[in-house]
Order: C-alpha cells, then sequence, then structure tokens
C-alpha cells in the first residue's frame, strides 16, 4: 500500500518561505492532480515527495513508513519528467533498462521485463533507436517506460505533457488514464492546465502561492469551490 502523507510541510530556500502548511492525504491507487498557476509550489512539492529536495519541517509518509532522510532510491516512487530527460547516447531499450541496472535482475527476466513494458506504451518496435530519432510522444513514452521498469508504487509526474502538441497531448492523457487504471499504483500528476487537470484526475489538489486551496474530487470543486481563488481558477461562478 502506497498512501503518501504530507504533514505540515514548510519548504525555505534561503529566508524565502515557499510552501506552508501543506497538509495532504493522497490515497493509495488514486490519480491524484497538483494544479495551480506558476510558482506555486508543484514541482517542490513533487520533488520532496521524491525525495529530491528536502522540507525544511515537516514529515512525509509513504506507505506505512516516515520518509524523512531515506534518499530518493530506497521510496518506493519514480518521477517522470517534462523534458524526458533521456541519455541521448542510448537506445530506446538502454534507456529503459537503465531503470533496472541496480537490481540485480538475471539478463533473460530484464529482456522480459523489457519486452513488457514496451508493449504497453506502444515502444515494441522503436527498441533500438535513438532518443533523437523518436517524436514528442515516443520520447515521453520512453520516459514512462523507465519509471514502470521500476515497478513503484507510486508515479510522479511533473508536467510531463507540457512540450506536446495539443492533438498528441490529448491522446497522451487517455494513456495515461488507462495506464493507471491497468497498474493500479498511485499517480500524482502535476500541471498548471485546469483543463487538463479536471479531465484526468479522480482527485485534484489546487494550489496557490505555496497553499492548498481545495482537495476534492473534479465533481465537488466545480459544484462547490471553496473560495474565490479556486472558482476564478477552475472557471465558474463563484
Ligand atoms: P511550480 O512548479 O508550481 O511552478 P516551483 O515549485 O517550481 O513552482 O517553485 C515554487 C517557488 O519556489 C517559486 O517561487 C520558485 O522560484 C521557488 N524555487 C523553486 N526552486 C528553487 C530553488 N532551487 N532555489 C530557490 N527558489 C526556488
Ligand atoms: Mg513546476
Amino acid at each position: 500500500m502506497a498512501q503518501i502523507m504530507l504533514k505540515n510541510i514548510e519548504k525555505r530556500f534561503k529566508q524565502e518561505k515557499v510552501i506552508e502548511g501543506l497538509d495532504l492525504t493522497i490515497e493509495d491507487g488514486s490519480f491524484t492532480v497538483l494544479v495551480g498557476p506558476s510558482g506555486c509550489g508543484k514541482s517542490t512539492t513533487l520533488r520532496m515527495i521524491a525525495g529530491l529536495e528536502q522540507q525544511s519541517d515537516g514529515q512525509i509518509w509513504i506507505g506505512d513508513r516516515c520518509v524523512n532522510g531515506i534518499e530518493p532510491g530506497k521510496r518506493n516512487v519514480a518521477m517522470v519528467f517534462q523534458n524526458y530527460a533521456l541519455y541521448p547516447m542510448m537506445t530506446v531499450k538502454e534507456n529503459i533498462e537503465f531503470g533496472l541496472v541496480n537490481r540485480k535482475m538475471p539478463k533473460a527476466e530484464r529482456e522480459k521485463v523489457i519486452r513488457e513494458i514496451t508493449e504497453i506504451v506502444g515502444l515494441a518496435d522503436y527498441l533500438h533507436k535513438k532518443p533523437q530519432a523518436l517524436s514528442g510522444g515516443q520520447r515521453q513514452r520512453v520516459a514512462l517506460a523507465r519509471a514502470m521498469v521500476k515497478s513503484p508504487a507510486v508515479f510522479l509526474m511533473d508536467e510531463p505533457l507540457s512540450n506536446l502538441d495539443a492533438k498528441l497531448r490529448s491522446q497522451m492523457r487517455t494513456e495515461l488514464i488507462q495506464l493507471h487504471k491497468r497498474l493500479g499504483a498511485t499517480f500524482v500528476f502535476v500541471t498548471h492546465d485546469q483543463v487538463e487537470a479536471m479531465s484526468m484526475g479522480d482527485r485534484i489538489v489546487i494550489m496557490d502561492k505555496g497553499r492548498i486551496q481545495q482537495a476534492d474530487s473534479p465533481m465537488q470543486i466545480y459544484d462547490d469551490p471553496d473560495n474565490l481563488f479556486t472558482a476564478q481558477f477552475i472557471g465558474t461562478p463563484p
């Protein structure tokens, strides 16, 4: 089980407080979307869950353990980045396999896992290509596959679709929703796009200026915004 709990999180960069009093429970197996304007603290929140950034105060729990001080590789999470972060000199297969290298998996089993995953994300025909020979959507699928080989309980995605054109973005939204159902993992998806948020998440966490403004189902947020910020951001009448 991998419910995520953020307890009274504060984050300061030097003297500047960018996150304050953040309390949030992300349900096991949910598709939770963090949404809010640029600079509100979405990426910082995700990076703290991943362990790529240390909170200044408060506790983070993943599953049944407090992960304060636990390194990123031991948190049972995988991060998917906006810029894909692929290795240009490696093939698709090598990029994906990289996620497995330190796991002492026998070669035959590695091959099997990679075959299965590339089948799921539609990359089976591209295993020996380099990233520069791929389209944006295909690169994003490689980044997803690289996260999937770790079979993490939690996928953390920071604006993974924002470099794609509108048509592909819409297709990838559908694919991600299907992938979430198929894997049964907890997805935490960050976007600044409220339409994307409302169409993808089963739970929407609206942030502004380092604080949570509302965390609810899309329906509740639309029908019953807690405050003016939420209403205006989502575009519902207050
Ligand atoms: P978002 O992802 O919602 O656009 P971020 O989490 O990236 O927002 O940033 C939140 C705030 O923290 C912003 O004011 C940003 O300038 C600041 N910030 C983020 N990372 C750093 C850093 N490494 N050093 C100093 N300030 C930072
Ligand atoms: Mg960001």
